[in-house]
């Protein structure tokens, strides 16, 4: 729930111990500029957030006396990283000392304190609760995967999901999938055709930071994924099985597979969804899946702009025009098309992406768009794509509005939405 305050900016001793300045109110950042933040934007920091400290960098905040607009020298700046479902309108702000270090693949949005509580300006943009930390319950995971390890012995996808998505990187799709219910991932493809800056799954040896995860280092059969699929799509509440996930590649690479699995899916239940996470690279790859039984498709994009895209995603052998195609043609053939969101305050809600994001609604009568936290580092990004001005924005919450009452049928989220709420989608957007 919104309230209408102005926190006090937060700094770090460096040792892990962070503080409030209470000489400073927070602001929040905009592309390059740091600006105010609007009372009514903050929320308690929701549960499953974290705060982190920003070595090498000075937290900018407004004195409460005088107004004036200075830098905090108590220590490191501060930002959180807010939990899944909650989209961030503001970054941190703070200036970048010469030798700071690049920043590891997370979101950075502004956080404050006021009356003994952490504030951030965000928003919960999906109710859907398959991400709650408080969610998951280590028994039944660890039960899940004692069944599905020795139901599926010889099964190398299962293996991976149990030894590196769950009990390393602790997605929380896998421990889903071990528990029995909703989304369960399918990652396939060992490969991508694309180079994106901030990719989580590969990071070239001459960046500093690392990926989050490893990509997977082998190709799926098609009886892999079904042999454990099947049984969830049969069994699980709100069932959803994704090709597509964090610790792979591009997943239309390996379409023909997909469309192998898809096809003997559907010969043993029609129960649930078949999705897909894509850069959406292959629109034929796309028709062909469709036809086969594929319900979802989400292409994963930094803009509705080409040259934007184009900076950060480093095609091989695809161009925008044929992200755009996918998401048309699965619309047409009756899948739910919904994006991927990366929401970067200042470069999303300008005056330029709003032109283009409402070009790329109407030409793909896309269905749904999932707001999601670009995890990067903000100065990092915007060097790479060599961005030095965003130009006129809306602030994120507006641009939110506007598109929600220029196209009051699309649907906002974070999570790709089973079948059951496909059909009756509960919008709440009105805030
Ligand atoms: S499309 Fe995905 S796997 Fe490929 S480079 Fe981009 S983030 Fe990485």
């Amino acid at each position: 729930m919104a309230t209408s305050i102005s926190p006090f900016l937060l700094y770090s001793d460096g040792q892990g111990n962070i503080f409030e300045d209470t000489s400073l109110y927070v602001l929040g950042r905009s592309g390059w500029d740091a600006v105010e933040v609007d009372p009514e934007d903050w929320i308690p920091l929701p549960e499953g957030g974290n705060l982190y400290e920003l070595p090498g960098r000075r937290g900018i905040g407004m004195d409460v006396l005088s107004g004036e607009i200075r830098l905090c020298e108590k220590g490191w700046a501060v930002a959180a990283f807010i939990p899944p479902a909650h989209t961030g309108f503001y970054m941190a702000a703070y200036e970048t000392l010469p030798d700071a270090p690049t920043l590891p693949l997370f979101c950075y949005t502004a956080a404050g304190w006021h009356n003994d509580v952490f504030y951030v300006p965000a928003i919960r943009i999906e109710q859907d609760i398959r991400q709650e930390c408080a969610g998951f319950d280590d028994i039944k995971i660890q039960e899940g995967l004692a069944v599905s390890l020795n139901a599926y012995p010889n099964n190398r996808l299962v293996k991976h999901l149990a030894e590196n998505c769950c009990l390393t990187y602790h997605c929380p799709a896998a421990r889903n999938y071990f528990m029995g219910r909703w989304e369960c991932p399918i990652p396939i493809s060992p490969a991508c055709n694309a180079n994106c800056i901030g990719c989580i799954s590969f990071q070239p040896e001459e960046e500093t930071i690392v990926s989050t995860q490893d990509r997977l280092t082998f190709k799926p059969t098609a009886q892999e994924v079904i042999e454990y699929t099947v049984p969830h799509l049969q069994t699980a509440p709100l069932p959803i099985v994704s090709f597509g996930q964090g610790c792979e590649g591009e997943p239309l690479l390996m379409w023909e597979t997909i469309r192998e699995a898809i096809i003997e899916i559907r010969k043993h239940t029609d129960r649930g969804s078949i999705n897909i996470n894509t850069n959406g690279s292959n629109p034929k790859a796309v028709e062909a899946l469709m036809k086969a039984g594929l319900d979802s498709i989400r292409v994963s994009t930094n803009s509705a702009r080409e040259d934007v895209y184009t900076k950060y995603y480093r095609p091989n052998n695809y161009t925008f025009h044929d992200i755009v195609q996918s998401l048309k043609i699965a619309g047409e053939m009756g899948g739910w098309t919904s994006i991927n969101y990366f929401v970067f305050p200042g470069m999303t809600d300008s005056a330029a992406e709003l032109d283009a994001l409402r070009k790329l609604i109407e030409e793909t009568n896309l269905k749904m768009i999932q707001w999601r936290n670009f995890n990067i580092d903000p100065d990092w990004y915007l060097g790479k794509i060599n961005v030095q001005d965003t130009g006129e924005r809306y602030g994120v919450r507006q641009f939110m509005d506007i598109i929600h009452e220029e196209f009051p049928d699309i649907k906002y989220g974070y999570f790709n939405p089973p079948k059951e709420r496909m059909l009756h989608f509960d919008q709440d957007f009105a805030h």
